[in-house]
């Protein structure tokens, strides 16, 4: 059945549907929706960079018309953590969703931020805890902790009469996270007794054999480098984890160096995880960006944005030795505590070029063991697959080699169903497994420089989707 502009299509009450609209076969711009007994819900919205080869596609999102077009069904928002690839593109949506948005308190403050700058502080975001029970629409809700690369990681679990729905969100399992609390182990091992249709869940790490290592794991390794240096230390990273600022914190501490963050990014990041209690009391005060470059180079341990070479970020800056606070001279050290995203050879390589052109000693993971992911690896993914057991798994954020290999450890772990599905796909999920009904227009949007947004042209979605897989 070609679901392709179906206006009548009203979840029944008896149903439980499953359309993602971004996300899958493809990594960021995660968008599902779950439909039931009259109404959606969506869980996350988020977007991607279009990278180098389409300059004129910086930001990216699913396009939303399939709900937008039956917003009043839309009950409600949830977002299962603060990263862009799921809050980015609400404030751009927001107008055309205009609905309860949920998250936990540290998303939730990251997200009212980003919807206040867009002009929409008055969009209802409401705090959840995890453990707590409420309803949005015909839909039971329950936030579970998990652990990831940023504080408050959520899995989601959706209830209805006719079956519940775990939605994972991105996840791993660390024991030592360094902030905030572990995974919540007794509710996942409980969710075994719930009555499961399907878990949806995350793909990224699927094709790595073994278990991501924990956070609490790169102290060591951080210090051992820093120590090495002699003059200004550097330290690049993702502005959103917080557990790897405070590590970073610690190391600097350690080593009798003073510690600042440079880039707003990075300083709003701090700011938040103070007001949410994620960074301790007990660390020495930062330094401001402004004064590090005032201090004598042995002192200076910075933490700053650009691991990925992004234009205008600190470390390129620093690079082209045009930042307004800190430059660097020979024999300072930079150190990337991140991985290389695919698609961002170029600008990291030229990144790197320059700054040892400079006489700057630089490390990256593949010197040393300073990064570690906050996705599932094979090993964690079947240890979560042995406690739920559900009878079904639909892979999702990944690209088709990334849902493959998800699939194929569920397929060992004797996971009964596995479903690959495509954007746009929509499927009724039954205690018999996922029943796909048709496909509805899953097309991307992209934000014109004066802030509009326009849809990108299904020719270049073709080049762009090869250019993922
Ligand atoms: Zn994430
Ligand atoms: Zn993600």
């Amino acid at each position: 059945m070609a679901v392709d502009d179906p206006s009548d299509l009203i979840p029944k009450a008896d149903e439980v549907l499953f359309l993602p609209l971004g996300g899958v076969g493809e990594i960021g711009m995660n968008l599902a929706l779950y439909g039931h007994d009259g109404a959606w819900i969506m869980v996350d919205a988020g977007i991607t960079f279009g990278g180098d080869d389409f300059p004129g596609y910086r930001v990216m999102m699913a396009d939303p018309h399939f709900i937008t077009a039956r917003r009043e069904r839309l009950a409600g928002i949830l977002l299962t953590h603060g990263h862009e690839d799921h809050i980015g593109a609400l404030p751009y949506l927001w107008r055309r969703l205009r609905c309860p948005v949920y998250a936990t308190p540290f998303t939730a403050a990251l997200v009212r931020y980003r919807l206040a700058q867009a002009g929409a502080a008055d969009a209802p975001v409401v705090d959840v805890s995890c453990g707590e029970r409420f309803s949005v629409g015909p839909f039971g809700v329950e936030y579970i902790g998990m652990t990831h690369s940023i504080p408050e990681p959520s899995a989601i679990l959706l209830s209805t009469a006719s079956g519940a729905v775990l939605h994972t969100g991105d996840w791993k399992l660390d024991d030592r996270p360094v902030v905030g609390r572990r995974y919540d182990l007794a509710r996942l091992h409980a969710l075994r007794r719930e009555p499961l249709l399907a878990l949806v869940g995350d793909s990224t790490n699927a094709v790595v054999p073994g278990v991501t290592g924990s956070e609490s794991a790169l102290f060591e390794p951080l210090r051992e480098v820093a120590e090495q240096a002699a003059g200004r230390v550097v330290v690049t990273s993702f502005a959103s984890n917080v557990a790897r600022l405070v590590t970073l914190a610690r190391v600097a501490e350690s080593l009798g160096r003073r510690f600042g963050v440079i880039g707003q990014a990075m300083e709003r990041m701090v700011a938040v995880a103070r007001g949410a209690g994620y960074w301790p009391e007990d660390l020495p005060a930062l330094v401001d960006a402004r004064h590090l470059g005032f201090l004598p180079r042995e002192e200076v341990f910075a933490a700053c944005t650009g691991s990925q070479g992004e234009p205008g970020s600190a470390l390129v800056r620093m690079a082209a030795d045009r930042h307004r606070d800190l430059l660097l001279d020979p024999g300072d050290s930079v150190i990337f505590s991140s991985k290389l995203i695919p698609g961002n050879e170029r600008p990291v390589e030229a990144l790197q070029t320059r700054l040892r052109a400079l006489g700057v000693e630089v490390t990256t993971d593949t010197d040393a063991e300073i990064h570690v992911s906050g996705h599932p690896a094979q090993g964690d993914l079947a240890r979560l697959y042995g406690w739920i057991q559900p009878p079904l798994l639909i892979p999702v954020h990944g690209t088709p080699r990334h849902l493959a290999a998800n699939a194929a450890v569920a397929e060992a772990c004797h996971v009964l169903q596995v479903r690959l599905m495509r954007n746009g796909d929509l499927c009724r999920l039954t205690p018999q497994g996922a029943r796909l009904l048709g496909s509805v227009d899953s097309g991307r949007l992209t934000v014109c420089d004066d802030g509009r947004l326009l849809s990108v042209p299904s020719d270049l979605l073709g080049q762009m989707r090869t250019k993922v897989h």
